[in-house]
């Protein structure tokens, strides 16, 4: 599955053999990559310091040989940004920035890889995660973001299933959520949580601090700046902010706080879960669950279903 076409090269990167793109931004790509010294496999985010501009993307820009290089500003301080709340952090359900290094022409961050993929990825290829599964995977990055607000003072702001990553691939393969297979499948979820029933997609980590941002000093649990020149609804302003993490407003129906439990999609989830989710979708972010109250509510405390008896 690996080396699918030819990779690029970048000039500062050559401790690195290139194996594979895993991620394809707007500003960036992710390579799976060996380091030639010591054989460890890493991903390498790859992100360029310069871009056209605008005029020059055009469609006359055959006429123009000269291109010239536009710094971007923003995204330079963003990347360091990124960079250094990346640093300073060493949880389980948080991806590891383990070096960074910078040429004429890109920042590159060296990653721990992970190999499963984003949860997105899953969620498109099971269709269906039991609640036991989605509990497993959604109280990992519950911990990370408790770490990032309450031992960090930093907010993610952009957590999503793409940001998601699993640490191994699942083993168990795609299936149509409406066939017999499906129905008898649902019950060996165990193969895929660890300490269940072995093997499974392991750990889940929240990757990409590209939007994250320092809300309090870590030392202190002040906000950042100089609290005594910092006005009262802008201090106030950053504590709820960091209820953000806690739900990612995709629409104008789910800004507004639009949305139903769809039948028959919903009609075999616990009232428990919904509870939790009514909880999370509070539009006012005051009302809204804190990490704290989601990891106190009763489902997350639930145990999982134990596996059904051999037959
Ligand atoms: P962007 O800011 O472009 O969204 P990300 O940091 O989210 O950059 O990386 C883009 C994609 O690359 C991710 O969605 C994921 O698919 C993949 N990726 C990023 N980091 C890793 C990693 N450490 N291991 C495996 N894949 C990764
Ligand atoms: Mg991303």
């Amino acid at each position: 599955r690996e080396a699918k076409g030819k990779m690029p090269t970048y000039k500062g990167l050559e401790n690195f053999r290139l194996i594979d793109k895993m991620g394809d931004g707007a500003f960036s790509n992710v390579y799976k990559a060996v380091d030639i010294h010591t054989g460890q496999r890493v991903a390498v985010k790859v992100v360029r310091k310069y871009e056209l501009s605008a005029s020059q993307a055009g469609d006359n820009k055959h006429l123009n040989k000269d291109f010239k290089k536009k710094p971007r500003v923003t995204e330079r301080a963003n990347i360091l940004k990124e960079v250094q709340i990346m640093r300073g952090i060493n949880h389980p359900a948080i991806v590891k920035l383990l070096s960074f290094s910078e040429s004429e022409e890109h920042y590159f961050l060296v990653l721990e890889l992970l190999e499963g993929g984003e949860l997105f990825h899953q969620i498109v290829k099971l269709t269906y995660f039991s609640e036991n599964l989605a509990r497993h995977v959604i109280l990992q990055v519950a911990h990370g973001i408790h770490h990032l607000h309450e031992e960090r003072g930093v907010v993610h702001r952009d957590i999503k299933p793409e940001n998601l990553l699993f640490e191994r691939i699942p083993i168990r393969p795609s299936r149509a959520p409406q066939s017999k297979q499906f129905e008898e499948d649902k019950e060996d979820e165990g193969e895929f949580i660890p300490g269940v029933g072995g093997g499974g997609i392991g750990r889940v980590k929240i990757a990409d601090f590209g939007l994250s941002k320092v809300v309090w000093d870590e030392q202190t649990m002040t906000p950042c700046g100089t609290v005594g020149y910092t006005a009262p609804e802008i201090v106030k302003d950053e504590r709820y902010s960091k209820s953000v993490d806690i739900i990612n407003v995709l629409t104008e129906k789910v800004a507004r706080g639009y949305y139903t439990f769809l039948s028959p999609w919903w009609d075999g989830i616990t009232a428990s879960a919904k509870d939790l989710i009514s909880h999370l979708l509070c539009v006012d972010p005051a009302q809204r669950y804190t990490i704290d109250e989601f990891l106190n509510h009763p489902w997350c405390k639930a145990a999982p279903a134990p596996p059904p008896p051999p037959t």
